[in-house]
């Protein structure tokens, strides 16, 4: 064998000496005509409790006509990037339509979350200046603040009064401030009318990632700014997904007139690489169209939410103290995660075990999700198969 192989080979078996090697699932069918929650994986029935698509979206009717119906106009690939010849009426119209539902003056499209955090902070932040993030912030959002070569520092999970202390102590050129806002393995919201208030006071830049909360959270499924009723002023920038709520795939930046340019002038992942399908972008606007039209799919999903965790009080199953459709429960180590990850697949239920390096070490977890399209006979058995595993 190689060096190289000799090295990876003797790593590899260190991370499944620690329980922490990660391995695909096959998802091979579905088993209803329009829903994604029935699922066929590695040959076997299961009930998919640990996906992102929250409204039950990414297999509705008229998200796939309108897909199939652009490749038939546009073909599959976009061709070039943004700037060059890649952005096409479909890019252009989603655009402008994720503005108006996000009711900010301008949204710029990215090909993935992951790119967008990226845009978001490295074009922002100069070596010198800092980013202050929360510890539970997604992957992306730390990987941006190396990238940009500014200073990072990471404040106490939802702790205003931590991130008072980074930035009060800096006599940095530029004060930037990233955190998700409905955080991705707890569920949980970040204090954003706390945040936006002190970045106010502290003249710093508020970026929220609100990846898990478009779509869901807030009177009208605007998220968490629309919850925390908070503006442009509070949080001049807003990162949005597509691969969750709305069921396509890509990510978009909503901001000022200015911040837009500047994103379009500056941002590296945005300039140097491929646009989305325009085929994306228009199954995407079929999707806003019924995020925004079909309120019955937050509702549901509310309801199943709260039936999940009455039900998990009454269990005394320890979660997460989440009131959105992330409901995790910690399980420490990941040897009993997986136990029990594997015990639920037993009884055809897919809920995936999070182990470190995605979540802190000690907190290895069961990260549930539930989506508008589950049935109450679904959570019920997914409860009951809990219920037996505490016991
Ligand atoms: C999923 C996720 C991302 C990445 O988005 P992709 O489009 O999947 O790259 C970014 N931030 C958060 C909080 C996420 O959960």
């Amino acid at each position: 064998m190689s060096s190289l192989g000799k090295t990876l080979v003797t790593e590899l078996d260190a991370i499944r000496a620690a329980q922490l090697y990660r391995e695909r699932r096959v998802v091979e069918s579905f088993s209803d005509a329009d829903s994604a929650v029935h699922v066929v994986v590695d040959g076997e029935s299961r009930i998919n409790f640990c996906g992102n698509d929250y409204l039950g979206l990414s297999r509705h009717p008229d998200v796939r006509s309108a897909f199939i119906a652009a490749a038939g106009e546009f073909g599959v690939g976009s061709g070039a990037s943004h700037l060059v010849t890649g952005h096409s009426r479909e890019h252009h119209a989603l655009e402008e339509e994720l503005a108006d539902f996000v009711r900010r003056p301008r949204a710029l499209l990215f090909s993935t979350g992951y790119m967008a955090n990226l845009a978001a902070i490295a074009a922002l932040a100069r070596r010198g200046d800092l980013v202050a993030e929360d510890r539970l912030n997604h992957a992306s959002l730390l990987d941006a603040a190396f990238v940009s070569g500014a200073t990072l520092k990471r404040y106490t999970h939802g702790s205003a009064a931590d991130l008072d202390r980074l930035l009060v102590g800096e006599g940095k050129q530029r004060a930037i401030v990233a955190t998700d806002g409905v955080f991705s393995m707890d569920g949980d919201v970040a204090p954003l009318a706390e945040l936006a208030a002190l970045c106010g006071a502290r003249d710093a830049w508020l970026i929220v990632d609100d990846a898990h909360g478009l779509g869901v959270t807030g009177p009208t499924g605007r998220g968490s700014l629309e919850e925390a009723q908070l503006g442009l002023d509070d949080v001049p920038v807003l990162v949005g997904t597509l691969g969750k709520a709305f069921g396509t795939f890509g990510a978009f930046i909503a901001g000022a007139d200015e911040l837009i340019e500047f994103l379009i002038q500056k941002a590296r992942s945005y300039i140097y690489t491929t646009a989305l399908p325009p085929a994306v972008a228009a199954a995407t606007r079929a999707a806003l169209r019924l995020a925004d039209r079909e309120g019955w799919r937050r509702e549901r999903l509310a309801t199943l939410i709260a039936r999940f965790r009455d039900a998990a009080r009454s269990l005394k199953l320890e979660t997460t103290d989440s009131r959105t459709p992330i409901q995790a429960i910690i399980f420490g180590e990941p040897a009993a995660t997986l136990a029990a990850s594997a015990e639920l697949a037993s009884q055809g239920l897919w809920v995936a075990a999070i182990r470190p390096p995605t979540v802190p070490a000690g907190t290895s977890r069961l990260r549930i999700t539930l989506s508008a399209a589950h049935s109450d006979a679904d959570v019920d058995q997914l409860l009951a198969a809990l219920e037996a595993l505490r016991r």
